[in-house]
């Protein structure tokens, strides 16, 4: 199938509040332009250097999300270039994230990626530690968590589930709260594999990479998950 049938085929089992973010990695910008033709405006990529070479070359209304492992060197580079950063996993990338941004005079958004399946090769935040992120994130002045960004551990339908409403609930019992640059808005959860559970589960914004692109190739500088 094309990339313009597979977006065609996601859509179709898409919620309308659902938003569809292409995950464009290692992907050329021709094959990027096809889905652009397809309705697609929301691209998420992992390293900093593949995005922001390819922002230069690419349509200016697209919103660039950055759903990779951050690394506090880089963040200087992605100051006014990205419209949400997915992957805000520790007090260190946050302070980070102030510090250029308030050079840069912007505000960063941001998802609080939560590592739901405390699994050791992976980043975001573990729960315990959340509490001292959010005193933090309240402290800030050029940081706004717009929502929750998870990748869970890979496994069958009833453990998917498990572990998309055991975020989802993360999410409620932060949206209930009255915390200062905290608007629990989205909640970014769902890959090819996985998406039409994360969606029942509460997802609003799915991450599609191989599900539009077809299978990666990392021999052509590609990074698997983070
Ligand atoms: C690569 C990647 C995706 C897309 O994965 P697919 O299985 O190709 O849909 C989604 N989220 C993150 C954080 C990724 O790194």
């Amino acid at each position: 199938m094309s990339i313009s049938q597979n977006i065609e085929e996601v859509k179709s089992k898409l919620p309308s509040s659902v938003k569809l973010l292409a995950v464009s990695k290692t992907k050329s910008l021709e094959e990027m332009e096809e889905a652009y033709k397809a309705g697609i405006r929301d691209f998420g990529e992992n390293k900093v250097q593949e995005m922001l070479k390819k922002q230069e070359n690419f349509h200016e209304d697209v919103n660039w999300h950055f759903i990779g492992k951050l690394q506090s060197n880089k963040v200087k580079y992605v100051v006014g270039k990205v419209h949400l950063i997915h992957s805000l996993s520790s007090i260190k990338l946050l302070k980070q994230i102030e510090k250029e941004y308030e050079k840069g005079g912007e505000i960063a958004q941001v998802l609080i990626q939560i590592n739901i399946g405390r699994e050791e090769s992976k980043s975001g935040i573990l729960l315990e530690e959340l509490e001292n992120l959010i005193i933090e994130v309240e402290k800030s002045n050029y940081i706004k968590v717009k929502g929750i960004m998870v990748i869970i551990p890979k496994g069958d339908e009833a453990s998917n589930s498990k572990y998309f409403r055991q975020t989802k609930e993360v999410f409620d019992s932060l949206k209930k709260r009255k915390l200062k640059n905290i608007d629990m808005e989205v909640l970014s959860m769902g890959m090819t594999h996985d998406y039409t559970i994360a969606v029942s589960e509460g997802s609003n914004l799915v991450r599609i990479g191989e599900g539009i692109f077809g299978k990666r190739n990392y021999n052509l500088g590609g990074e698997n998950n983070e």
